[in-house]
């Protein structure tokens, strides 16, 4: 039996499970969604919530086996000195120095991160620090990479290959029409021939706008063991959103 489980959002429990109900009028008729952020079901506007629960009842098999296929999430990290870090793929240390001005340095397999005290909790200005400190990094390293790689792949000279470093949510790398390149600054903790991977990746986007064959082939001649780092970004990805 499902039972509404409050009266302000229109949702209900299918077992021990959270269906939203998510309302549409373009919606013309139903479907459920099984993600990270739990069950939904797409609806049109008027339709009655018995036939919405019956729908979603008829498929709760369904439903569960994708639950429980889902990726555990990743827990983030907690940012205190010890907390073990990763930098083009070598592992660092963190070492929180508080009450102190400067910058963040590496040392001996260390990231010492001096912090100044504020209106935030400390881990809030730890983690401020080094998000900032990483976006700087992959910026240097991206902007290198893509110098040498442009080189070797004879990217037309049209494009203006300008490097981005963003805060994506599910993905690496994108390019458009005119070479315009951002990278989730993410990437930097993966290892080198990964960063490598992404950026020929993105650069071969400036012959070839598409996944086809040729696209393929060209990152190919370039990298001919992209498929182990494109795996490795399959398997180790979500790590790098622990931060
Ligand atoms: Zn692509």
């Amino acid at each position: 039996m499902t039972k509404p489980v409050d009266a302000d959002q229109e949702s209900f429990l299918l077992g021990d499970t959270v269906v939203v109900i998510v309302r549409s009028v373009r919606r013309k008729s139903l479907s459920i969604e099984v993600g990270q952020q739990g069950v939904k079901a797409r609806a049109p506007l008027r339709m009655r919530i018995s036939t919405i629960t019956q729908f979603v009842e008829s498929k709760e098999r369904w439903i569960n086996r994708h639950l429980a296929a889902l990726p555990a999430p990743v827990p983030e990290l907690a940012l205190r000195s010890g907390a073990q870090l990763s930098l083009l793929g070598s592992p660092l240390e963190l070492r929180v120095m508080p009450n102190q001005h400067g910058k963040v340095v590496i040392d001996h397999g260390q990231l010492n991160l001096p912090v100044k005290q504020s209106h935030l909790p400390i881990e809030s200005s730890v983690r401020n620090k080094l998000i900032r400190w990483y976006k700087e990094f992959a910026q240097t390293e991206l902007e290198q990479r893509v110098v040498q790689f442009a080189a070797q792949m004879d990217v037309p000279a049209n494009k203006r290959l300008n490097i981005r470093v963003r805060d994506y949510k599910r993905r690496w790398g994108s390019c458009d029409h005119q070479g315009e390149l951002s990278f989730n600054w993410r990437i930097i903790q993966a290892p080198s021939q990964v960063l490598d991977y992404v950026v020929i990746h993105e650069l071969a986007h400036c012959h070839e706008f598409n996944h086809s064959k040729r696209f393929w082939a060209i990152v190919a001649t370039h990298m001919p063991d992209w498929k182990t780092h494109q795996s490795w970004l399959n398997i180790n990805g979500a790590d790098l959103y622990r931060l």
